[in-house]
């Protein structure tokens, strides 16, 4: 019951999608500061080496570029992985991107853009990690997969950003499914709904931010420690009795847009 081993995550093996910048940064950090042993991958090598140094300064990052938008770099990456790392104890799929256009002249290439990253690839990744993940998982204390979905994929968006909706709700559903047929190799699976966190992805909210929080019941963005929190909760010993679950981290925003 001590805290440091309900909730520490220290000799941890953790591999972050998307963990050069945003919210897999946040991620990433807070595995790193607290002794666990983090792969980050994007497409752009420079971000990837440049945090994974930052971050090697107080403990150990390593960065692994590739492009998870292709089957080929999914196949490569969790090839990589399994060749350095006979285990695997937390997978964070967190790469993702966005697309908006109107309804009626949304194009193939945004569809395809989004879901290939935000669904398809999720899905491979963690299939061709099942192995590496299985070997670090024992009863009591499972790997852990680790899915940034959003609150989006729970409610319709206010844009036209069709896809993302879809596959968020998609990879909520997916975090899911993959519990139920894990769970008996010692594979735990959640979800996070992230609300608003000022990223890159969020920039062209910048200019309505303050109509924005004002929906938010806690009326302020979302903080790195809010996510690198969550994160670590749920691959620590104490949270190793969730699976299935979508946890909002959303300042209360989704429950506000709830009310009648
Ligand atoms: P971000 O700042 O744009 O970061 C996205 C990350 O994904 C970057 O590291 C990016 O690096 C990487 N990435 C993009 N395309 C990739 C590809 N084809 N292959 C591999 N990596 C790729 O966005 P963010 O806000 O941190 O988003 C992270 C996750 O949180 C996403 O799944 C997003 O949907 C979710 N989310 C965010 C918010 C929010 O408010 N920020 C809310 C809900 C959910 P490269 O460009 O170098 O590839």
């Amino acid at each position: 019951m001590r805290i440091d081993e309900l909730f520490g995550v220290r000799g941890k093996v953790v591999l972050v999608t998307g963990g050069s910048r945003g919210i897999g940064e946040m991620i990433a950090r807070g595995f790193v500061t607290n002794g666990a042993k983090v792969y980050i991958s994007s497409r752009k090598a420079d971000a990837c080496n440049e945090l994974a140094a930052e971050l090697s300064r107080e403990g150990e990052c390593i960065a692994l570029p590739a492009d998870l938008a292709r089957m080929d770099e999914v196949e490569r990456l969790a090839a990589e992985i399994a060749r350095r790392e006979p285990k695997l104890h937390v997978l964070v799929n967190n790469a993702g991107a966005a697309w908006l256009e109107p309804v009626e002249t949304f194009s193939e290439k945004g569809w395809d853009r989004v879901v290939d990253l935000n669904l398809k690839s999720l899905f491979f990744l963690t299939a061709r990690l099942v192995a590496t993940l299985a070997a670090a998982g024992v009863p009591g204390d499972p790997a852990r997969v680790i899915n940034v979905g959003s609150i989006d994929g729970l409610e319709p968006p206010a844009m036209e950003t069709y896809p993302y909706s879809a596959s968020k709700a998609g990879v909520h559903q997916l975090t899911g499914h993959l519990a139920k047929f894990l769970g008996d190799r010692n594979i735990a699976v959640n979800a996070i709904a992230p609300g608003y966190f000022p990223t890159k992805m969020t920039e062209w909210a910048k200019d309505g931010e303050s109509a924005m929080l004002d929906r938010v019941p806690m009326k302020r963005p979302g903080a790195p420690e809010d996510m690198a929190g969550t994160a670590l909760f749920l691959a620590s010993k104490a949270g190793a009795y969730l699976s299935g679950a979508v946890i909002r981290v959303d300042g209360g925003l989704l429950a506000n847009a709830r009310s009648i």
